[in-house]
């Protein structure tokens, strides 16, 4: 009932040289069963749509602003993204709230400007390694989940990545128990927010040095709908082993 979902997020890697890659890795997709969402930086959305127009691969942002237009140097909003190509944005990833300072306050209200552009917010939260040491994981995910989401959330409007800090960029990945702990209970935060039959729409990925040599372990896992992928989906070559496990 959950189509799963490959999602890749360059951060802020990427000139119109990637362009290329980002051919390439449509090309060794194409045969995937899970959607592929990929989230350049900004300044190449609209050139990666034009590339990808006849493609599968659908195109996010990284961020966005929550207010619609007006006086914020440097910002872009939803609608923009949206008019560049993009049909989802990321929010709230871990490096955004330890760079900018994001709270969930300000997630939530970016993610509803994104639901009101009409594009799906991939909604980040995660321990950090203290968290996780002082067996804090469960509140802080949950905190980070009732705070980011907005009311009336669907499996349409919002996608949820549980990404632990310290597992991102680390090649260090929870244990599959630990990952099976905190996706059944965001599982059930949903449940008990928004019913059964929405909870159950909304798909959970996983993210924090995904690769292909750890694919299947992962996925295997329940409630894991699909991976946020930072690193290995710049190259083609990483990206499709994971796409295929799915
Ligand atoms: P890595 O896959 O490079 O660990 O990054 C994960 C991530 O932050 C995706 O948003």
């Amino acid at each position: 009932m959950r189509r799963k979902l490959a999602a890749g997020n360059w951060k802020m890697n990427g000139t119109a040289a990637a362009l290329d890659e980002l051919a390439a890795l449509a090309e060794a997709t194409r045969e995937a069963r899970a959607e592929v969402l990929i989230c350049p930086p900004a300044t190449l959305l609209s050139r990666a749509a034009d590339r990808l127009s006849a493609s599968h691969v659908t195109l996010g942002g990284q961020d966005c602003h929550a207010a619609t237009s007006g006086a914020h140097t440097g910002d872009v909003s939803a609608e923009m993204l949206r008019d560049a190509g993009a049909s989802a944005v990321i929010l709230g990833h871990s490096e955004r709230r330890a760079d900018h300072g994001e709270t969930d306050a300000e997630v939530r209200a970016k993610a509803e400007a994104a639901t009101a552009a009409g594009l799906t917010a991939v909604i980040c939260v995660g321990e950090t390694l203290e968290d996780r040491e002082n067996g804090k994981t469960l509140d802080v995910v949950r905190s980070q989940l009732d705070g980011s989401l907005p009311d009336g959330s669907t499996g349409d409007t919002v996608v949820v990545a549980y990404e632990p800090v310290w597992a991102i960029g680390t090649g260090k990945v929870p244990t599959v128990a630990q990952i099976a702990e905190v996706h059944n209970d965001l599982r059930n935060s949903l449940i008990q927010r928004f019913g059964g039959e929405t909870a159950n729409a909304i798909r959970l990925l996983y993210g924090g040095s995904v690769k292909a040599s750890n694919a299947d372990d992962i996925f295997a896992v329940a409630h894991v709908d699909g991976a946020l992928v930072g690193g290995a989906s710049l190259k083609a070559a990483d990206f499709a082993p994971i796409t295929a496990a799915l």
